[in-house]
């Protein structure tokens, strides 16, 4: 009985410490079988002009651990239905009294403008080489604007995207969609890499379908310099965050960061070590990210 009693104690603790220490991920076998199952359901259902079918494959993509793909589905659906109500909500609008989608929450003017002064809004160009359509530059354009929230968020406002011209036929760009690679998704190799991390000139190439954490990965490489958390660190910076939903994801600081000879030093360290304008906790009210400013240029 004792015996009993001590396994029940142990084992809530062993959990708890696991959620303590920030992400459980999935088992990376069940992670990619649902992902091969996504593409059989998606690829049968890709010519279906049927909103709520689309949100419902969008709602077990999400149960499945697949949160790229979750939104994939909720887009088509209001492709299909402009006002597809439960799409719209699972991506985090809310109805204004405009009767539009919009996310919640206010701008900060007055804190934007000090962001904007410390140089941390973001215009850059996003190249794609190959000759890309309408449709995916609609797509597209929402893996931007989600890109944005991502980088708001973790950097707790200090950063977002202002300006982004798309171009199609181009090298020409801060964010490279390499040849062949427009509609790739990431188990095909449509994954991305950051080139002179930390530079001035730092370089992102990746394929068109690139999950949007794996570009606010790539770009914390590039404006950050931050090194990859491959040593046991749960953090946005290291790989494999199999099913991690984004309210969970973090950028490791002082306090949560699991120290290897590797990488000594938290994330949150070295961001504020090279912006030490940025603070982390960040104290202030700053609202939600502003909309970001995307130019489309299809030749
Ligand atoms: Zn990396
Ligand atoms: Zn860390």
């Amino acid at each position: 009985m004792k015996k009993i009693l001590l396994l029940l104690l142990i084992i809530p603790l062993s959990i708890m410490a696991q959620r303590d220490g920030g992400y459980e991920p999935m088992d990376s076998k069940v992670w990619f079988k649902n992902n091969q199952e996504y593409t059989v359901k998606s690829k049968e259902l890709a010519s279906v002009k049927d909103a709520n079918k689309h949100f419902k494959l969008g709602e077990w993509a999400w149960d499945s651990g697949l949160e790229d793909e979750a939104w994939e589905q909720w887009q088509e659906a209001i492709k299909i239905d402009k006002n597809h109500k439960s799409s719209y909500e699972r991506m985090g609008f809310v109805q204004n009294d405009k009767k539009e989608w919009v996310r919640p929450g206010k701008v900060n003017k007055d804190w934007i403008k000090k962001v904007d002064k410390s140089n941390m809004a973001m215009d850059f160009t996003i190249a794609i080489e190959d000759d890309a359509d309408d449709d995916f530059m609609e797509e597209f354009s929402w893996r931007i604007k989600r890109l944005s929230w991502f980088i708001w968020d973790l950097t707790e406002g200090q950063v977002y995207l202002r300006n982004i011209k798309v171009v199609d036929k181009s090298s020409d760009g801060r964010f490279i969609i390499e040849k062949g690679k427009l509609t790739q998704t990431l188990l095909q190799g449509g994954g991305a890499v950051c080139y002179n991390s930390g530079r001035e000139d730092w370089l992102v190439k990746s394929g068109g379908r690139c999950y949007v954490r794996i570009f606010c990965h790539e770009f914390f490489h590039g404006i950050f310099g931050l090194p990859d958390e491959r040593h046991g660190c749960f953090c946005l910076m290291q790989g494999g965050l199999y099913g991690i939903k984004t309210p969970d994801l973090m950028l490791c600081d002082k306090k949560g960061h699991r120290e290897s000879t590797v990488t000594p030093t938290s994330c949150w360290e070295l961001v504020v070590k090279k912006y030490p304008h940025m603070v982390h906790p960040n104290k202030v009210a700053y609202g939600k990210a502003p909309d970001v400013n995307i130019s489309i240029k299809n030749n």
